[in-house]
């Protein structure tokens, strides 16, 4: 049997008909998966704050450091949390203004521009119990007193004449398996804490691709290998940039950002070592990113040498 060919064009507006319903089949499908995996993401935020409210309720709440009952982390022992006085570059820790990274052998070894740090980070310190809450058990209200300290910080130390508008706010990602299994990134719930009140754009522009090697396993030179590639430019934020995921009070404007010719800060926790951040600023330079700040809440002590 052969086909008349005056029945082609019928037939080939016949497929093409229905590739567009399969096509349209399948985006309702993948609307439906994103829909219901939003919902999956609300429900797992719901059921952690509700067992923050549960365990409020039957271990009523005291002080993670002296134990008074009432709240999380008194203002008492808030004010203990020893503060950076004096920022330093984040390679040699010698004194720097603003955490700037200004020996030009220590640029050899970072591609962030400046690191500002919030305060001490001492092993069992208050900080680094208070953190612990926050980033295992979920202890929302440890966000805004932890990224208080950021936002501290920032203002004494921020050291970039005249451009800081021009500056948007990424978190440290974590690994979507990691995300999954802990429900929140701690970095993301600080930085766009920061982000609402220094009125910057939050833009999580970075997406880890692979988990981090355990650090303690590791060599200094080992875990720069380690660390490369391990964070990308995540396109599809890249290609959303709409008011929706730049959550900033003047978001319609920022749709025309040019993001990646724009300045970073890269809110952290704890930059114990500078692996982490290095990776990430390197990642964000290597899309073309200008100016990467660095702003964490601990580093560990090194006696700072006079410059
Ligand atoms: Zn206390
Ligand atoms: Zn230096």
């Amino acid at each position: 049997m052969t086909l008349s060919p005056k029945i082609i064009p019928y037939f080939l507006s016949f497929l093409r008909l229905r590739l567009i319903a399969l096509r349209s089949s399948l985006l309702s499908l993948r609307w439906y998966f994103i829909t219901l995996r939003s919902w999956l993401f609300f429900l797992r935020s719901w059921l952690l704050s509700l067992q923050s409210w549960l365990l409020d309720l039957l271990y009523p709440k005291s002080c993670i450091s002296c134990q008074k009952d009432g709240e999380i982390l008194c203002a008492s022992c808030f004010r203990k949390i020893q503060k950076m006085n004096v920022q330093e570059c984040p390679v040699c820790r010698r004194r720097s203004r603003g955490g700037l990274v200004c020996h030009p052998f220590c640029k050899k070894f970072t591609s962030l521009d400046a690191l500002i740090v919030s305060s001490l980070y001492q092993k069992n310190g208050i900080l680094s119990k208070a953190l612990h809450l926050f980033k295992y058990r979920f202890s929302e209200e440890l966000g805004p007193i932890l990224s208080s300290l950021l936002i501290d910080a920032f203002r004494a130390n921020f050291s970039f004449s005249s451009t800081q508008f021009h500056w948007i706010i990424v978190p440290i990602p974590l690994h979507s398996h990691r995300l999954r299994w802990r429900g929140f990134n701690q970095s993301a719930i600080l930085a766009k804490h920061v982000s609402s009140s220094l009125l910057l754009p939050f833009f999580p522009l970075l997406k880890r691709i692979r988990d981090g090697p355990s650090h303690a396993l590791l060599s200094r030179k080992e875990r720069m290998i380690a660390f490369d590639s391990v964070f990308e430019i995540d396109q599809s934020v890249l290609h959303n940039a709409d008011a929706s995921t730049l959550s900033m009070p003047s978001a319609p404007q920022c749709k025309h950002y040019s993001v990646l010719s724009k300045y970073v800060i890269l809110v952290d926790d704890v930059a114990t070592t500078l692996s982490t951040l290095n990776a990430a600023s390197h990642a964000l330079k290597s899309a073309g990113v200008e100016k990467v700040c660095g702003l964490v809440l601990g580093r560990g002590s090194f006696h700072s040498k006079k410059p």
